[in-house]
C-alpha cells in the first residue's frame, strides 16, 4: 500500500546529538587515485556534518529539533549556528570550543555523482555531553538521533540517558566502527548503508538479498528495527513483522551527498509520529530521491512540502 505523507500530523520533537561541519565541496570529473592530482571544476563551502544534516533533515520534515554538538569559536561555527537558526533548530545544546576549530569535511563529487569524504573532526572531537541539558530535551523528545562523528563515550552516554528517559534511540553508525556491546541493547532503530553493514557483518553486502540476511542478523543483536540503505536500489527494512525491500524511484541523480542523512531525517520523523517502519522507510526514500537531484549537503535536503508535492 502506498502511504503518501500528510501535512496535518502533529510535529514530533527530536533530539540530535552529533557533528557540525563546514563542507568544502570539490566538483571533479574523476576523483583522484593514490598519488594523483586532479583539477576541480568548482568549489563550494556549505554547512554539513552528519549531525547537522540529520537535524536539518528532521526539521525540514516538520519536527521540532534540539541539536547537541560542538563548534569552534570561529566564523564557520557562527555560520553553522545561523544555519540552524534558519531551519528553526534549537542550538542551546551546541557548545563553543575556545581552542579547537569547527569541524570540516573535504568532499569530492565526481561526474557520476559519487562522493568521497575526508572529515577533520575539530571541535566535534571535544564534545562532552551536558547530561542535564540532554535530560531536559529528552523529556519532550519522541526520538534521539545519534551518529558516530562525535566521541563514542558521549554517544553511549546519550543513548543511556535516552533509554532511562524512555525515549527511543535511532543510531546511524557513520563513520562505521564496531559498536560497543553496551550500545546494542539501547537501540530501537539501526540505520546503515551497504559499507557500514558489511563492516558490522564481516562480509560484503551488495544486493537486496545480501541486505535481507544482514538486517535479520543485525536485528538479532538488539535493535527492534534495522534499515539498510542501498543507494539507487532503495532500502531493506526488518522489524518484528518481517523483512521487506523497498525500491527507490528511478531519478536523474546529480549528487548523492546527504542522501543518507535526508533518508534518515524523514524516517526518524515518521517513526517519531508512530508510523509503521515500512511507511517510515517509504517516507525516507521519497525525501532522498529529491535530495539526489540537487548538489551539496544541506541545500539539497527537501522540505516536507516538496516531499508531499512529489508524492502527488
Ligand atoms: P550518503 O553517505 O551519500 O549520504 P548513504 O551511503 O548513507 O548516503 P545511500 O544508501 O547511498 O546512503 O542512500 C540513502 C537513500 O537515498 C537510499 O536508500 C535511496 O532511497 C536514496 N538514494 C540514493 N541514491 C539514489 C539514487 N541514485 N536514486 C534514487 N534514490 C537514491
Amino acid at each position: 500500500m502506498h502511504t503518501a505523507p500528510t501535512m496535518n500530523q502533529p510535529a514530533p520533537c527530536i533530539a540530535v546529538v552529533g557533528s557540525l561541519n563546514m563542507d568544502l565541496v570539490l566538483r571533479v570529473r574523476q576523483a583522484p587515485g593514490p598519488g594523483e592530482t586532479v583539477l576541480a571544476d568548482a568549489l563550494q563551502t556549505l554547512p554539513g556534518g552528519k549531525g547537522g544534516n540529520q537535524a536539518v533533515a528532521c526539521a525540514r520534515q516538520g519536527a521540532q529539533v534540539h541539536m547537541f554538538g560542538r563548534v569552534g569559536d570561529d566564523a564557520h561555527g557562527r555560520t553553522l549556528r545561523a544555519g540552524l537558526d534558519a531551519d528553526g533548530i534549537g542550538h542551546s545544546g551546541v557548545q563553543t570550543d575556545p581552542v579547537v576549530c569547527t569541524g570540516m569535511a573535504a568532499i569530492t563529487v565526481d561526474a557520476t555523482a559519487q562522493n568521497r569524504i575526508v572529515v577533520v573532526p575539530g571541535a566535534n572531537g571535544r564534545f562532552v555531553l551536558d547530561a542535564a541539558a540532554l535530560d531536559a530535551a529528552l523529556q519532550q523528545a519522541d526520538c534521539l538521533v545519534l551518529q558516530f562523528e562525535t566521541p563514542l563515550p558521549q554517544v553511549l552516554a546519550a543513548a543511556r540517558r535516552a533509554r532511562a528517559a524512555g525515549c527511543p534511540v535511532l543510531l546511524n553508525p557513520s563513520p562505521i566502527q564496531p559498536l560497543p556491546d553496551a550500545l546494542w541493547p539501547l537501540l530501537r532503530t539501526l540505520v546503515v548503508n551497504e559499507v557500514e553493514a558489511a563492516v558490522l557483518m564481516g562480509s560484503a553486502v551488495a544486493t537486496p538479498a545480501d541486505a535481507a540476511v544482514a538486517v535479520r542478523a543485525l536485528r538479532a543483536l538488539g535493535p527492534a528495527q534495522v534499515v539498510l540503505t542501498l543507494g539507487a536500489a532503495g532500502a531493506v527494512a526488518a522489524d518484528e513483522t518481517g523483512c521487506r525491500h523497498h525500491p527507490a524511484p528511478v531519478v536523474a541523480a546529480v549528487d548523492s551527498t546527504a542522501a543518507g542523512d535526508t533518508f534518515l531525517g524523514a524516517l526518524a520523523v515518521a517513526l517519531a509520529q508512530r508510523q509503521p517502519l515500512d511507511a517510515a522507510v517509504r517516507a525516507g526514500i521519497r525525501a532522498a530521491a529529491l535530495c539526489v537531484l540537487q548538489a551539496g549537503a544541506q541545500p539539497s535536503i527537501p522540505s516536507r512540502a516538496a516531499v508531499v508535492q512529489s508524492a502527488q
